[in-house]
């Protein structure tokens, strides 16, 4: 029997799930987990449930064996948890290995990691890509996207395999190199954050249905659904409506109103803001977003404020705001936020030298991953039309922008005037407002900083730096 060429190690749930797909949609493959229990209960449920699949799967025992279980060179994916497991498991791993073996850390791994592991390995002259791939189990086990980075050449030796394994929008698909080291799990990062993002809107407009207007579950559910038929269409709105109609089997309540208020996070929507804060790029749906889910951690302390000072009024008046109005503020508020994304993908790509693939990154993003819509479709068209440019210029997303902001200024404002948080929404509002009013108040902030540390600035009548006011006389 021929030996397999690819080996993936860690059979968590993102591994198996990969195997199983690698095995269906491109070769076969051998798989070693370090708890060996977990390779067997693996084989084992895969012969049970999709044996033509087990044929296609060698298990070992060792990673020696799994090793020797490879046809050479070799291309050996890594799903284990991201940060430390992963330096153990190359550490253990590359002395077993031939030096044109390929590894492949397809985890969650921080881009900085993946740039300081992809250094090691040119000074080793061994070859490594760092992958990110989007799409939770069933993106893993059906077809994910996925954002490649490090040498151009070792992404080619695997590309064909990645890409029968991606999602596919239309036949294309959503498998894509974006530069060398760590872009693509920057690319992978900027994503996630991108989905907080999308995730806390839904839900901002989630409360100011059940809050401001008192619409049950269901009814939420409902117009979520009938939402993502529209401009909306997205895979978040759709179970955003799924998950408002679901039924608690214990309670036989709306599974929503049983769920604790608490939003979970394994940390990547942070990167992305400390990544933002560090190219100095603006991206502050994003950071919204972020803020958001600790703040809603603090269940405690939230209670406390509530008993101390009372509960917003939240309750709107009859006809204050409509299904309308919310959509169009959803449609304004993405396109601001998307606009911050890809803004802050270029500073990264200007700063790390990646030259970053623009369209392409929409592309990937269409199918596969958390964040799909309809909507990445035309931002992908915009950004070949402009790779450049921000969104918020492209003729198609101006005008959307143009019909929707009146309804996102009304949501904000109206929920703001009754109690109801709506961080991102009103994130998206200052900050378009901000990029379009030409003269800004900084001239106080530069005026601030002259007068107690002499930092200088300029003037608007003349050229030059360094021009200091009369403070000293004032
Ligand atoms: P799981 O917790 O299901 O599995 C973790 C895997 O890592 C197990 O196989 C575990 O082996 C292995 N592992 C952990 N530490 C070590 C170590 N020191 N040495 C060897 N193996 C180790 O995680 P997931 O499958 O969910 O996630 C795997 C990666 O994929 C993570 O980086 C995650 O962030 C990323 N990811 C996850 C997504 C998801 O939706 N779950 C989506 C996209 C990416 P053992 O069985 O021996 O403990």
């Amino acid at each position: 029997m021929t030996k397999p060429r690819i080996g993936l190690i860690g059979l968590g749930t993102m591994g198996r799930a990969l195997a199983l797909n690698i095995a269906e949609n491109a070769e076969p493959l051998a798989v070693y987990n370090r708890t060996t229990a977990k390779t067997d209960d693996f084989i084992a449920h895969t012969k049970a449930n999709e044996p033509a699949l087990a044929e296609r799967l060698t298990p070992a025992e060792t990673l020696e064996g799994f090793v020797d279980a490879l046809a050479t060179p070799r291309a050996i994916i890594l799903m284990v948890d991201a940060g430390d497991p992963v330096d153990k498991v190359i550490a253990s791993l590359r002395p077993l290995l031939n030096d044109d073996d390929l590894i492949i850390d397809a985890g969650n791994a921080n881009f900085h990691d993946t740039n300081r592991r992809a250094a090691a390995a040119v000074e080793q002259g061994v070859p490594f890509i760092g992958m990110g791939v989007s799409g939770g189990e069933e993106g893993a086990r059906h077809g994910p996207a996925i954002m490649g980075g490090g040498p151009k050449e070792h992404w080619d030796r695997v590309s064909g395999m990645l890409e029968a394994i991606a999602a596919k929008y239309k036949g294309e698909p959503c498998a894509t190199w974006m530069g060398t080291g760590g872009a693509g799990h920057f690319v992978k990062a900027v994503h996630n954050g991108i989905e907080y993002a999308d995730m806390q809107m839904i839900a901002e407009v989630y409360g100011i249905f059940r809050d401001g207007m008192g619409h049950k579950a269901a009814q939420i559910g409902d117009t979520f659904a009938a939402w993502n038929d529209g401009v909306l269409q997205s895979y978040l709105v759709e179970i955003s409506g799924k998950v408002a109609h679901a039924t608690d089997p214990d309670t036989g309540e709306p599974m929503l109103d049983i769920i604790l208020d608490a939003a979970g996070q394994k940390g990547t929507g942070r990167w992305t803001v400390i990544e933002a804060q560090v190219l100095a790029s603006a991206i502050p749906v994003i950071e919204a977003a972020v803020f958001a889910r600790n703040a809603s951690s603090r269940v405690a302390l939230r209670a406390r404020g509530q008993d101390v000072f009372g509960a917003a009024p939240m309750t709107l008046p009859d006809g204050a705001l409509d299904d309308a109005t919310l959509e169009g503020a959803m449609i304004a508020g993405k396109i601001m936020c998307y606009a911050q994304g890809f803004e802050l993908l270029h500073a990264a790509s200007t700063h790390y030298d990646w030259s970053l693939p623009m369209p392409e990154v929409a592309r990937v993003w269409r199918e596969g991953c958390i964040i799909r819509s309809t909507m990445l479709n035309d931002m992908a068209s915009a950004l070949t039309e402009a790779p450049d440019d921000t969104l918020i210029f492209a003729p198609f997303f101006r005008d959307l922008i143009e019909t929707h902001t009146p309804a996102l200024r009304k949501t904000v404002a109206t929920a703001m005037a009754h109690g109801l948080p709506v961080p991102a929404l009103a994130a998206a509002l200052n900050w378009f407002d901000m990029m379009r009013t030409a003269r800004s108040t900084a001239n106080m902030i530069q005026g601030q900083r002259d007068f107690f540390g002499a930092h200088g600035f300029e003037r608007t009548d003349r050229d030059g730096k360094g021009f200091h006011g009369p403070w000293g006389s004032s």
